[in-house]
């Protein structure tokens, strides 16, 4: 059976955290800058319908795509690398394929059959991975498949792959990342754990075509040899993926051992047209030789689990770039943070983010960085919670609403400033049902958003439930807050701006989860070129 779109899936083995995600994006990212038109999809094997009801403490960021799904956190890497937005059918689940099946079984759609794993299940996983390939839009798909082969959790995925791999023959190939230990004691590389990895897959049915292998050391001629002859495949499918300075070093890495040539030749296309990276080894070349320093503090309740943060923590990566500047992220714990220790704590930042998050714990320490970035002129910047910290700091502190807060925390409180949207009110299923996704905004001519975006008409993704409390809205204005980005349908509050501060914009939406290195997000790069400014005047 031929195939128009060519697959390539991505396995892990030995360990977990090698780094598939880094590693699927940058093939894509060789692949595009041949000309290829690439997606790439993540398979995860948990129950959850979708990471948006999973604490960040569990798995990190909750990536939000233009429509609307709640997705793993790789998907940012896709999005970051490839600059192509990803959508709803580039992330799926195990409890959205069982969900899906136990829909379709009371429909009544299996028609009496005993519903199984095989077929049902992998049945669904392969309409799922075939659903971007059948867009048309795509020559490759590449398909990471989480977890760690041998998992309980993951065998079906497997199974379905093996299955891809028989129905499709030429148009699918399988990578698989597997881990090279340094044993310090022998002062060798060891290729065991590598083999038998293979041979769980092997047992399983697939055998990979390409092994990619994380090292901390060069994988010589010799052990490339004898991984290739015990594990099936060719000397050049024999990948070394040595630590990385940064992340985005990795496309130049795999160039360098030429994983892109080698999955062309496997999958039948052509090889022949030079790749060209010149924008992202210019990026490159801005990110690892700054001019400038600035140290900016990201306020937040997830500061231990940095991942928890990853869009913005790359969005600055970028934003640095762009500005010939290096950003030192400094992570301040929201909940340590008290009136009598800002100063300590956040005295000497040239700027102060106040991060996105969901109810009260650290809430106060947030309330209070924001007020000594107003009061001390340092340029701030508020996203979704921090956006909403700004604006109940400037009810309580500027027009003198001392019980003011969000219903979120203070359902009963004298002043909501911040309050539940009317659609949200009847809704108690807590999974998929904020406002999610991409929603347009209009921003008001003149106002800081609106230079740094150079336009007046955006759109931005969205994810929560409360919001501006429009009652209110001429009482900011009139104190010196301004509402400078609306959305043009409903009115709802999307940015606010104070004129009089150097740089202070709070945003109701996530610019983190547009960012990406052939377009850093104009807010932070105005963010940190606002922090350059206030450096060089200190
Ligand atoms: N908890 C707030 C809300 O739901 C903010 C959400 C966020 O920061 N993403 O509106």
């Amino acid at each position: 059976m031929s195939n128009s779109t060519k697959y390539v899936f991505v396995t892990g083995g030995v360990t977990s955290s090698l780094g598939k995600g880094i590693i699927s994006a940058s093939l894509a990212k060789l692949l595009q800058a041949r000309g290829y038109s690439v997606t790439i999809q993540k398979l995860d094997p948990y129950i959850n319908v979708d990471p948006g009801t999973l604490n960040p403490y569990e798995h990190g960021e909750c990536f939000v795509t233009d429509d609307g799904a709640e997705t793993d956190l790789d998907l940012g890497h896709y999005e970051r690398f490839l600059n192509v937005p990803t959508s709803q059918g580039n992330n799926v689940t195990t409890g959205r394929i069982y969900q899906s099946v136990i829909e379709k079984e009371r429909k009544g759609e299996f028609l009496g059959k005993t519903v199984q794993v095989i077929p049902h299940i992998t049945d669904e996983i392969k309409e799922r991975i075939q659903i971007l390939g059948k867009e048309g839009k795509y020559d490759i798909v590449i398909t990471e498949i989480g977890g760690t082969v041998g998992d309980i959790e993951s065998l079906p995925y497997v199974e379905a792959v093996r299955q891809l791999l028989w129905e499709f023959e030429n148009d699918c190939i399988v990578i698989h990342l597997t881990l090279v230990p340094y044993l310090a004691a022998a002062g060798e590389l060891k290729t065991k754990p590598t083999q038998h990895s293979v041979k769980q897959l092997l047992e399983l049915g697939v055998q990979p075509d390409i092994l990619c292998c994380r090292t901390e050391h060069e994988l010589d001629l010799t052990l490339r040899k004898k991984i290739a002859k015990f594990c099936n495949v060719s000397m050049n499918a024999v990948i070394e993926s040595r630590d990385a300075e940064t992340i985005y070093d990795v496309p130049l890495l795999m160039q360098a051992e030429e994983l892109d040539k080698v999955v062309l030749e496997k999958l039948g296309l052509s090889s022949k047209s030079t790749p060209d990276l010149s924008n992202w080894k210019n990026f490159i070349d801005r990110l690892k030789n700054p001019k400038a320093e600035v140290n900016i503090g990201l306020v937040g309740k997830y500061v231990e689990l940095k991942d928890a943060y990853k869009s913005i923590s790359e969005a600055f990566i970028h934003a640095g770039a762009a500005n010939h500047a290096r950003v030192n992220v400094k992570w301040i714990h929201s909940e340590k943070l008290t009136k009598a220790n800002i100063e300590d704590e956040l005295g000497g930042l040239d700027g102060i983010l106040v991060a996105p998050g969901f109810g009260s714990r650290g809430i106060s320490g947030k309330i209070e960085a924001v007020r000594f970035a107003r009061e001390n002129k340092v340029p701030f910047f508020g996203i979704c919670l921090g956006m909403q910290c700004a604006v109940i700091e400037y009810a309580r502190h500027v027009l003198g609403y001392e019980d003011a807060h969000t219903t979120e925390i203070a359902e009963d409180c004298k002043y909501p400033v911040i309050s539940m949207m009317e659609e949200q009110k009847n809704i108690s299923n807590m999974g998929g049902t904020m406002r999610l996704g991409a929603y347009k905004c209009q921003l008001k001519p003149g106002s800081k958003v609106s230079n740094a975006y150079n336009t007046d008409k955006i759109s931005e993704r969205h994810r929560h439930r409360y919001e501006f409390n429009n009652d209110y809205l001429k009482d900011f204005e009139a104190a010196g807050m301004i509402p400078t980005g609306k959305n043009p349908e409903t009115g709802l509050v999307e940015v606010v701006e104070i004129p009089e501060h150097p740089w202070f914009v709070g945003a109701q939406f996530h610019p983190e989860y547009k960012s990406t290195v052939a377009n850093p997000h104009p807010l932070f790069v105005a963010f940190v070129q606002a922090a350059i400014e206030n450096k060089k005047k200190k």
